[in-house]
């Protein structure tokens, strides 16, 4: 199928100011051409889409979701959800959660810890066809340390045993078994796990490292040899100093992180992808927004908050490139509501197009999915369509009824144009 639109305004995902009046042409589930309306009429054989009255964007990608979870804080995908709910019934709630993302335009998000490789198979199924969806960008398993962050059964009896949505490296070579794992079932990149949230919690802002340098070391060697980017849940201390020095490719949250780690990182080329919506869902919700009977989490709240914009604005004064992921799934994080992290990094002080750009061709870029992000020739037919311009006015992402169409692969996923009127029949 061959398919022309016409934008009315053109934000390409490079990061270039948009541009009036331009011709997209769509061949198959690629783009082919990308021109000014004026430069010529359009070819033989192409059905048109007038976008005429629409701001045209790549589709988005959200760099850090779990489609397990669903944003309900009663949601209980991440702490007793695993003994209570099937393994289909995960991959079904998975893909609700998918569904959510790609009508508000997100058309690629990567899945930073799954369980039972429910995001490899809802990834294969779609790009088979079998299924409409977003990409998916898949990690399997988050690669955890006894008693780390995704250690589950750190909540459990010491007699009972559970699959978590972790593998657990204590060691280098453990390390490199956890990779293999994950490579055995086809992952697009590896997730760790570099410092403790208990201890980060506890000790309000007292980052202890998850694993040792030595395991970190192990596990980024085996994922570059085989062509795998790592990035870390990580919020600051020794842990991010050992990740950052051994060749991480991203740091997720990075709340803590200091002048010094933020200056190795705009030096290594380390990006940050900072999830500032949980933070701010945090400032909106208050208590509300934390599991009860941690005495802790209050106070660790509050901490975040203090920090976590300011972290991104000393990153993006040091040219650290930052990536738009919201962490779906976090208690008031919903799925479909991604565009409000672009928001929440606009008051980090990006430019709202910095932000758009972090969350298409700069995203893309980041992630190494390198086929998606941008309107251009031979990348893949995703977009969006906006009902104004958000680069006047980011908020407007966030509304659904602003983005009228969504495009994956050259065809429409999403449709919410207003209904055409009949033309009056003159008798
Ligand atoms: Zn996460």
């Amino acid at each position: 199928m061959r398919l022309a639109i016409r934008a009315g305004r053109l934000i390409d995902g490079t990061g270039q100011p948009s541009r009036r009046n331009a011709l997209i042409l769509i061949e198959g589930n690629r783009f082919t051409a990308v021109s000014r309306e004026d430069d010529g009429s359009i070819p033989e054989g192409y059905e048109v889409l007038d976008a005429s009255q629409y701001t045209v964007l790549p589709g988005l990608i959200d760099c850090h979701v779990h489609l397990v979870g669903s944003g309900d804080p009663k949601d209980s995908a991440f702490g007793v959800g695993e003994v209570v709910t099937s393994i289909p019934a995960v991959t079904l709630n998975c893909y609700r959660n998918a569904l959510q993302d790609l009508e508000a335009g997100w058309t690629t998000v990567r899945d930073a810890a799954s369980r039972h490789f429910a995001d490899v198979a809802l990834r294969d199924a779609i790009n088979r066809g079998d299924l409409v969806g977003p990409r998916l960008w898949c990690c399997g398993l988050g690669i955890t340390s006894t008693a780390g962050h995704m250690d589950r059964e750190k909540y459990l009896a010491p007699h009972v045993s559970l699959p978590g949505p972790s593998a657990v490296a204590d060691d280098p070579t453990e390390g490199r078994k956890a990779v293999r794992l994950n490579l055995r079932n086809n992952v697009d990149f590896i997730k760790i796990n570099a410092t403790l949230t208990e201890h980060v919690r506890r000790y309000l802002g007292y980052c202890a490292p998850e694993m040792t340098r030595e395991t970190m070391a192990a596990i980024f060697q085996e994922a570059h040899w085989h062509g795998r980017k790592v990035t870390a849940h990580c919020y600051g201390g020794d842990g991010a100093t050992w990740a950052i020095e051994e060749g991480i490719d991203g740091i997720e949250h990075g709340f803590y992180l200091t002048d010094h780690h933020l200056d190795m990182m705009a030096e290594r080329g380390t990006v940050l992808c900072p999830t500032l919506s949980v933070v701010g869902r945090f400032r909106e919700h208050g208590d509300a927004a934390l599991p009860p009977g941690n005495p802790y989490l209050p106070a660790w709240r509050l901490k975040a908050i203090a920090h976590a914009w300011d972290t991104v604005r000393r990153a993006h004064a040091r040219g650290v490139k930052i990536i738009c992921g919201t962490d779906a799934a976090m208690p008031f994080v919903f799925h479909g509501t991604n565009a409000y992290e672009l928001e929440m990094l606009t008051e980090a002080g990006l430019s709202p197009l910095e932000a758009i750009t972090a969350a298409t061709g700069g995203a893309a870029e980041a992630i190494d999915f390198k086929d998606v992000g941008t309107i251009a020739p031979t990348k893949l037919a995703d977009l969006a369509c906006v009902d104004g311009d958000p680069l006047e006015e980011i908020k407007i992402l966030q509304d659904l009824q602003r983005i009228p169409l969504v495009i994956k692969d050259g065809r429409i996923v999403a449709d919410r144009r207003p209904a055409r009127v009949p033309a009056l029949v003159s008798v």
